[in-house]
């Protein structure tokens, strides 16, 4: 029996653990309250840090045979070290393989951590959860951003969210700040800002009625 901790970050926190390649028991998640969707982006690298222990402590439950730990990032991850995070901005720069696994041995925990770029994580469990490990698989993912992941993990910069698709100057609602990104077309959050008035799920509705606008 493989155990390991997975855990993502996106709006929030979730840590799974997981045995060979399932996950078991209920998903450990900070914050607990659904509507704090910003409690991410204000906190520091440090609290962070903290915080993801936090939930794979409380994730663990009490078991020393963790063979892993896998954490997911929204953006570029070289080595353990976050060289761009567009929509977690003050992770830039941050060694969180290092930071993590430090704050871990201080909790008693000895165990590899391994930082990964949330898409290829995604690519990487999809292969796993259907016995593909000996395939290459390639995803979109569609969340807060848009990602493009590849399992097996791959070195090269492939932030698909901000790839520019148009040179329409009005074209703005990417969370980075650049202009004509696809992420500020399709993202989650690009299409609020877009929809003031519709959730994005609303608008698919509407455009699979043929609303123009949505359309
Ligand atoms: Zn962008």
């Amino acid at each position: 029996m493989a155990k390991s901790i997975g855990v993502t970050l996106s709006e929030r926190i979730l840590a799974g653990l997981v045995v060979d390649h399932h996950l078991q028991g209920p998903l450990c998640c900070y914050p607990q309250n659904q509507e704090e969707v910003d409690a991410l982006v204000e906190l520091p690298t440090d609290s962070l840090v903290r915080t993801i222990a936090d939930e794979i402590v409380a994730c663990a439950a009490g078991a020393t045979d963790i063979a892993a730990i896998g954490v997911a990032l929204p953006g570029l991850i070289r080595n353990g070290v976050v060289e761009e995070a567009p929509n977690l901005p003050q992770l830039k720069g941050a060694r969180i393989g290092v930071l993590l696994t430090a704050e871990l041995v201080s909790r008693g925990f000895n165990t590899s951590v391994n930082i990964l770029n949330d898409a290829d994580g995604m690519a990487a469990g999809l292969a796993a959860r259907h016995g593909k490990l000996d395939h290459l698989i390639r995803v979109w993912t569609l969340g807060v951003g848009i990602g493009y992941g590849r399992y097996p993990f791959a070195p090269g910069v492939w932030e698909g969210g901000h790839t520019v698709v148009t040179l329409d100057e009005k074209e703005q609602y990417c969370g980075c700040g650049g202009r004509g990104h696809m992420e500020g077309i399709m993202g989650h959050r690009a299409m609020r800002l877009r929809f003031l008035d519709m959730e994005p799920d609303e608008v698919f509705a509407a455009a699979k009625a043929g609303d123009p606008r949505c359309l």
